[in-house]
């Protein structure tokens, strides 16, 4: 479904990708792992069509997104991926289900379809109570959830989830993790996880190491 060939980014002298390769299958969950500063959120942001690399292929559903112009690859990302980071995704000014309905809102779904869709989610992620709440009144761990239930709305084939877990104590981030991946196995989609934890990659299929630029995979340790 992606694939990244011989990915390369430099910020000025600092070389922040330097031969990163990356093949992520339908419906599959991979974990990149690695060192502080060893390239893992550049990684994601070239394969999602965020950042342009300087050189090296990204390839998504046979289709080359590092040839696509800009307007292409922000629709791209509209339609196919799902977005969750560590903090601050959320809009301050609009409750959860509003947060939830609005990549719906952009694509010009109808707000009561919209909004009952959203609704749907927040149940899913078990967050069903805070739908009339601002952000800035839920807890870490629920806004996570509204996050992901913001990123799965749409039924995008790829969710782009980095340091999800980041910001949470390992209870909270469990829960996260595991209703990330089950809501994302029963819609089919597939989960790029950038995650420090053994424990948060654990959720995943297959863990890819990045280290200095270069990706590294590993075999999935039996447990
Ligand atoms: P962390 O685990 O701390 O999030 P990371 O593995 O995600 O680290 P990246 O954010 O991909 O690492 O950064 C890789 C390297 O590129 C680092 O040396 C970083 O300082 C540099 N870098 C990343 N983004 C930029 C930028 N926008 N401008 C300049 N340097 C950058
Ligand atoms: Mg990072």
């Amino acid at each position: 479904l992606l694939v990244a060939e011989d990915l390369r980014k430099s910020f000025g002298a600092t070389s922040a990708l330097d031969g990163a390769w990356l093949e992520v299958d339908a419906g599959e969950v991979v974990a990149v792992m690695g060192p502080s500063g060893s390239g893992k959120s550049t990684l994601l942001h070239c394969i999602a069509g965020i950042v342009r690399p300087d050189s090296g292929r990204v390839f998504f559903d046979g289709r080359e997104v590092s040839l696509m112009g800009d307007a292409e690859r922000s629709a791209l990302r509209r339609a196919q991926f799902g977005f969750v980071f560590q903090f601050g995704q959320l809009v301050p000014e609009l409750t959860c289900l509003e947060n939830v309905a609005l990549p719906l809102r952009l694509e010009r779904t109808r707000r009561r379809e919209a909004e009952r869709r959203a609704g749907e989610w927040l149940e899913r992620l078990e967050v069903g109570d805070v739908a009339g709440k601002r952000p800035g009144e839920v807890s870490g761990g629920q806004g996570q959830r509204v996050a992901v239930a913001r990123a799965l709305v749409t039924s995008p084939k790829v969710i782009f989830a980095d340091e999800p877990t980041g910001a949470l104590d390992s209870f909270n981030g469990e829960r996260v993790m595991r209703l990330l991946t089950t809501a994302a196995r029963e819609s089919h989609a597939a989960v790029v996880l950038v995650t420090h934890e053994a424990r948060v990659a654990a959720y995943s299929d297959r863990e890819v190491v990045v280290r200095d630029g270069r990706t590294r995979d590993m075999a999935r340790t039996a447990s």
